[in-house]
Parts: structure tokens; C-alpha cells; sequence
């Protein structure tokens, strides 16, 4: 049997190395002359790295999973989260309902009181994530920070979101610790966070890179998936210069690059154009001065700045730019048609350094260094169509079956780690199918 993997991102890597691991074979085709994906970094570009698609960390609950990265990832730090929220020009820590008491008294006491209302009330389960933000969280908090932090980053009003993605993943903080939080005694809100790792060197694609080096004989790069087809049993995979054979098909590419490739019934490419997501402008800055803060990244839910976060990598790891210098990356969600969208690279670096310069976040005159990169899929946007729309992409897609896996392949809100767990789920399900066992990765992990 081979299997043909659309995609070397964490996702395609991942499939590939669990397969590899069970024996069977596979190749993997990828359009880009590099591997990666969103994990991708620009590495050592005047002694500076960053990541490219987003400031990107390790983190996971699946005690396997992190056994299976740890092994195979050489150079992981590990490092306290130390975040904060600017508002009203203070730094309040993160969560912003575990740092009241980095507010002004008024605005705290609004945020108490409302959480406080919030208990007393009966509530329908909520429709909308802005319903679920006012019932989970009260007016104060939510009218601060949640509503226009989510506003900014999803790029859209939060009464078009869904609630499933958060409805019992975020559960509602503990009275006992909103008081806290408001009288200043510490408490830490999301702790699966708490404690992250990050490659000392060589940016976040040091983790996709150790499962490229378990497959890379087996990954063909410059290979743009231009057509998908099934014929007499085996799938025919083209980049309209050379035909792949294969007898499955995993696809991590994002599925709109699938629905170019396939001829599609009328019903399932309606709903794959219904599907939202926003793209992220990452302004990569350097400056000659030695890091001034000790945060990781800090959150700005002010409408009036473009920022949404901003990321210190020099407190990730002293090697991400060289002695005495320093570097800030600047994330901005947008879609195409947005007034940022419009701007050339430059006008975008001069809006942003003198933003960030006139709030007193960086000194522009020792700025030596400016980068952007832009990511066109970097968000899945979960609105009131996504439940619907997606259902019926995944129906076909496993009518065929042609198997997804990925955060723009599955169209899900996943992290790096997320990849690797589904990996191990589709490629569990193509094997079975097959009447093989395959390898748990307890299993893998013991031989590693
Ligand atoms: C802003 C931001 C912040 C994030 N922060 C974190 C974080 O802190 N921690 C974390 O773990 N994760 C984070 N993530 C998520 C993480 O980046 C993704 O979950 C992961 O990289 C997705 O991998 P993937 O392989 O599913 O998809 P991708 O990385 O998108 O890979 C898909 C691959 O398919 C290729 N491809 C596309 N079209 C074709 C074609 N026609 N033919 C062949 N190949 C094609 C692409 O070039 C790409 O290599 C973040 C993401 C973003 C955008």
C-alpha cells in the first residue's frame, strides 16, 4: 500500500512519521520549496529568528504527545508564562480576570460586581459567543477586554460566532478566585499554559523539523497539488506536469486548495465557500538595545491599534537575536479588503513602529531591523455556519473516503500539537481499514 500526503506541514510530517512507523509507505507532496507550513521560522536573518505565521509555542495536554516532541525535539527551554493585557496603559496580567487588582479600583469594582450579578441570573444556554462572554464572564470583564480583544482577533463581531469551541473548554472562573483576583491575591486562571517549551534555537520550525528528519527521503518539495481524482480504486494526484499514483490519500493542505484540485458535488463546494477564516500580518521588528520587559507577549485589546499581540521572543531564548539586541513581533489579524490589506510592506512597518514607538512599547530610533510576512490562512473563524457547512464536507470527504487531517485540511481550531494527535487518529483510522494494528504511540514512544 502507499499513501500519498498532501502537505509537509506539522500535520502531513506527523501522518508521514506514523506511518513510517507502522511500515507502510508513503510519500509526501508539498507545493513549497520547504517544510513547515504555518510552524515555518525566517532563521538567523542578521542574527535574528522569528516564526513566521504567528508567535507559536509548545504546549500540550497529552502527556504522549509530549513524551513523542520531546524525544524527537532536541533543543526544547522550558519557560513560565509570564503574559500581560495592556489597558488604560497598564500592564494587567493574564488572564484578565485573574489580574482585577492590576486595574483601577473603579474599573475592577465594575469588573467584581457584574461577575458577581452574573451568578444570580438564569440563563438560557447561549446562542452566540458575545452571549457567552456577557453570561461567563459579566458586563465589566467582558466590555473591557473580551469583547474587543475577540473583536480585534477574529475580525469580526463575536454575536456571528458560534459557541461550541468554548462552551465547557473555558469553564467559568470560580467565584472564590474572581475575588482573589480582585483583591490581589495571586491566581493563575489557565494553568495547561502556564508552564511552555520553545526550541533554544532555530525558531518553532525546530519542531516540525524533527519529524522531517524521521521522513525526509520520502518528501517531495516544489509539488503543487493541481488535481485529485479517483480512478478504478487508486487516487491520481497531479501538479499538472507529473501524475502520482496512490491507493489513499491524506490531505493537510488547506481544504480550499483541495476543492481547486477535486471536482466536487455543487452541495459540498457551496459549503467549503461558506467556510471563514482570517489572515495574520506578523511586522517582524529588531533593535539595537537589550530587552527591556520580562513578558513573553502582551495583549492589546484597544481598538485604536491594529496590534492585537506582541510577542518578546528574546525572553523565549536568549538566541533569538544577538547579544545586546532585541525584537518584537507585531500580529494583526485582517482580510483581504481590509485598509491593512492595502498597504505595501512599508507602509504597514512605518504604521505599526510608530504606533507601538507613541505608546511607549519600543524606541524607534534604534530600530535596525523590519520584516512582514503574511499568512493568508492563519484563523479558522468559527460562525453560525461553520456546524452546518462542515458536516457536510466531512460526510463526503469519508464517503470516498479521502482523509483529512489538519487545521486548514479539517477546517478545526488546532495547535501543533492538535496536528500530531490527529495524525495518529487518521492514520489509526486509514490502517484499520485496512486490518492492520497499528503501533500505540505509548508503544513508539518506549522505542524512541
Ligand atoms: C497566529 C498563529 C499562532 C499559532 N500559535 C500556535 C502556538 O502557539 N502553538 C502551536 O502549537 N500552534 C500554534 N498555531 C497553530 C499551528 O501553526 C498549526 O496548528 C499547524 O502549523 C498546522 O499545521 P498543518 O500541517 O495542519 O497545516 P499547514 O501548516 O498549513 O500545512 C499545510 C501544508 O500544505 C502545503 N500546501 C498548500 N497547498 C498545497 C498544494 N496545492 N499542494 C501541496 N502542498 C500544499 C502548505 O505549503 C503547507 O506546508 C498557531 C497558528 C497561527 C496562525
Amino acid at each position: 500500500m502507499k499513501v500519498g500526503i498532501l502537505g509537509a506541514g506539522m500535520s502531513g510530517l506527523s501522518c508521514a512519521f506514523f506511518l513510517k512507523q507502522n511500515g507502510i509507505g508513503f510519500e509526501v507532496l508539498e507545493s513549497e520549496n520547504e517544510y513547515g507550513g504555518l510552524c515555518q521560522s525566517i532563521r538567523n536573518d542578521k542574527g535574528f529568528t522569528f516564526d513566521k505565521a504567528g508567535g507559536h509555542i509548545f504546549f500540550t495536554k497529552d502527556t504522549e504527545v509530549k513524551k513523542l516532541v520531546n524525544s524527537l525535539v532536541k533543543n526544547l527551554l522550558t519557560v513560565r508564562r509570564n503574559t500581560k493585557i495592556l489597558f488604560k496603559g497598564r500592564f494587567v496580567k493574564y488572564p484578565f480576570e485573574n489580574g482585577l487588582a492590576d486595574l483601577s479600583p473603579e474599573d475592577n469594582y465594575e469588573c467584581l460586581l457584574e461577575f458577581i450579578r452574573t451568578l444570580n441570573e438564569k440563563y438560557e444556554k447561549s446562542k452566540t459567543f458575545r452571549d457567552w462572554i456577557y453570561q461567563t464572564f459579566g458586563k465589566g470583564i467582558a466590555e473591557r477586554y473580551m469583547i474587543p480583544y475577540n473583536t480585534k482577533i477574529w475580525n469580526c463581531p463575536p454575536e456571528t460566532m458560534d459557541t461550541f469551541w468554548v462552551d465547557g473548554r473555558v469553564p467559568k472562573p470560580p467565584v472564590e478566585d474572581i475575588i482573589k483576583s480582585a483583591i490581589g491575591i495571586s491566581t493563575e486562571g489557565y494553568t495547561h499554559q502556564l508552564n511552555f517549551q520553545y526550541p533554544e534555537t532555530g525558531g518553532y520550525q525546530s519542531v516540525p523539523e524533527a519529524f522531517y528528519e524521521q521522513v525526509k527521503d520520502k518528501v517531495l518539495f516544489n509539488y503543487k497539488v493541481q488535481k485529485v481524482e479517483q480512478q478504478d480504486g487508486k487516487w491520481i494526484v497531479s501538479d499538472g506536469k507529473t501524475e502520482k499514483v496512490y491507493d489513499e490519500i491524506i490531505s493537510t493542505m488547506p481544504i480550499f486548495a483541495l476543492q481547486n484540485a477535486m471536482t466536487l458535488p455543487v452541495k459540498v463546494n457551496d459549503a467549503i465557500s461558506k467556510l471563514k477564516y482570517n489572515s495574520i500580518i506578523m511586522v517582524l521588528l529588531g533593535f539595537d538595545y537589550p530587552e527591556p520587559t520580562d513578558m513573553h507577549w502582551l495583549y492589546i485589546p484597544e481598538m485604536s491599534t491594529p496590534t492585537h499581540r506582541l510577542i518578546y521572543l528574546k525572553n523565549y531564548t536568549l538566541k533569538s537575536s544577538p547579544d545586546g539586541k532585541t525584537s518584537i513581533i507585531s500580529e494583526i489579524t485582517f482580510n483581504e479588503g481590509d485598509e491593512i490589506s492595502k498597504l505595501s510592506d512599508k507602509q504597514v512597518v512605518e504604521n505599526i513602529v510608530n504606533d507601538l514607538h507613541d505608546r511607549k512599547l519600543i524606541d524607534k530610533t534604534k530600530l535596525s531591523y523590519s520584516r512582514v510576512c503574511r499568512t493568508k490562512y492563519a484563523y479558522v473563524v468559527y460562525d453560525l455556519n461553520y456546524t452546518n457547512s462542515i458536516k457536510i464536507v466531512n460526510d463526503y470527504c469519508e464517503s470516498l473516503p479521502l482523509y483529512l487531517c489538519g487545521r486548514f485540511a479539517q477546517f478545526v481550531y488546532i495547535n501543533s500539537d492538535g496536528c500530531i494527535v490527529n495524525a495518529k487518529q487518521v492514520t489509526d483510522k486509514l490502517l484499520s481499514t485496512k486490518n492492520i494494528m497499528p503501533k500505540p504511540l505509548q508503544e513508539i514512544n518506549s522505542i524512541l
